[in-house]
């Protein structure tokens, strides 16, 4: 930091304000982490200044014999940890390893049938605004009116009828745990190939917490910022069969060269979560998580599928006559980050929606336990219930910040 508060005090001031930012706030976004020292580390290093388009081994850059080093540990690693066969470390995020994966088996109109944006979905999983609803031809499914969990027999009936290409399971919103032995059996029915984006779950999944999708997937993705506490970027998995489609898909597919700085970081992170630690920590993600979609529930706001099974829950404000913009922004003065997120059949547009969704990764890697999470969902509905008294709101920012300090944004 030195360096840049000499050379740039301008973007200085901005990273040192976002810094404090991040200490000072209690971080809810169910997508987002703080990585570990040596992650930083790693993706701060001079492996930014190296061109190493191919793989390891097969490079057309010279002087690549120790970027080989750096992404064959992100690959072995990332093998050891999901128990697979075959991984590509190179894609800069999750978008592109989705697109990597589609354009492995699939031409321009070909059918995928993924869950619906608004029932929990991504984006690249079908959204009309994305290359995925763009290139592709969308069926979507969705979660059951009565429970919010995923409606099997929906998506069983939907693959029938349109025979799919690709059926995508995964989400970005979606509390509760996934069947994927249940897709793998309806996309051997229909002879789809199936795609699994475990992004928001990979750290779950790598600490067994989760049903892993290797021995399901024909094709797996993730995202490595997530649970997994990696840089940001994107990774795919699959059966050695696979390999060398995938690569090429990547590079030269859709990307040129790879970024080592940050795929040393990924190799960073998958040895850290490859300790017993990470095992403890996700242990804990998903108790905090479930402690405080409890306190939610007791203090009488509804909660997606009535709970969470993961990391994250997906608190419907409709009884409350409340939208999630407004919730975001109160709870933004109140000092607590969350998005605003649309809940399954909604009614309001994304701008506005009618939930918010919360996640316990961040908090949970601050050090945080149950107690201290329900510390934080006291916060939140006193800052919900005083949504429009801005003292009210500012006395509660004074709390959550004097509280949130004794935290470290490392703190294992
Ligand atoms: N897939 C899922 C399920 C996600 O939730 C996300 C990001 O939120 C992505 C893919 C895309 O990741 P990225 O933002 O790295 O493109």
């Amino acid at each position: 930091m030195d360096e840049i508060l000499l050379q740039d005090p301008e973007l200085a001031q901005a990273i040192i304000l976002e810094s404090n930012r991040q200490v000072s706030k209690l971080e809810l976004i169910a997508s987002e982490n703080f990585v570990s020292p040596a992650v930083r580390e790693a993706q701060g290093s001079v492996l930014t200044h190296k061109y190493a388009e191919g793989y390891p081994g097969k490079r057309y850059y010279g002087g690549c014999e120790y970027v080989d080093i750096a992404e064959t540990l992100a690959q072995d690693r990332a093998k050891q940890l999901f128990d697979c066969q075959y991984v590509n470390v190179q894609p800069h995020s999750g978008s592109q390893a989705n697109m990597a994966a589609y354009l492995a088996f699939m031409k321009p109109g070909d059918t995928i049938l993924g869950m619906n944006l608004s029932h929990g979905g991504h984006l690249t999983h079908g959204s009309p605004v994305n290359f995925s609803g763009r290139l592709f031809h969308v069926v979507s499914y969705g979660v059951e009116r009565e429970t919010g969990r995923i409606d099997y027999d929906q998506v069983a009936t939907l693959a029938r009828e349109h025979k799919p290409q690709a059926i995508v399971a995964g989400a970005s919103a979606y509390p509760r745990a996934i069947d994927f032995a249940r897709f793998r059996q309806i996309a051997d029915e229909v002879g789809a190939t199936l795609v699994v984006d475990m992004a928001h779950i990979a750290g779950l999944v790598a600490a067994g917490l989760h049903q892993s999708p290797l021995p399901y997937a024909h094709i797996t993705t993730t995202t490595t910022h997530k649970t997994l506490r990696g840089p940001r970027g994107g990774m795919i998995l699959s059966g050695e069969s696979m390999a060398k489609t995938l690569n090429s898909q990547i590079f030269p597919g859709i990307q040129g060269g790879p970024l080592m700085h940050v795929i040393a970081a990924k190799a960073v992170a998958f040895g850290e979560a490859l300790r017993p630690a990470f095992k403890k920590y996700q242990l804990q993600v998903v108790q905090n998580a479930a402690t405080l979609a409890a306190c939610l529930m007791k203090a009488g706001y509804d909660l997606v599928s009535g709970g969470t099974d993961n990391h994250l829950m997906l608190v419907d404000l409709t009884s409350k006559d409340i939208t999630g913009k407004d919730a975001e922004q109160a709870l933004d003065k109140a000092g607590i980050t969350v998005n605003k997120n649309t809940v399954p059949f909604e009614t309001r547009s994304p701008f506005v929606t009618s939930g918010v969704r919360l996640g316990s990764a961040a908090l949970t890697t601050r050090g945080m336990k149950e107690d201290d999470m329900r510390l934080v969902g006291s916060f939140i509905v006193e800052a919900l219930e005083k949504r429009n008294e801005p003292a009210a709101l500012e006395n509660i920012r004074k709390k959550v910040e004097e509280f949130a300090r004794q935290f470290p944004l490392f703190a294992w």
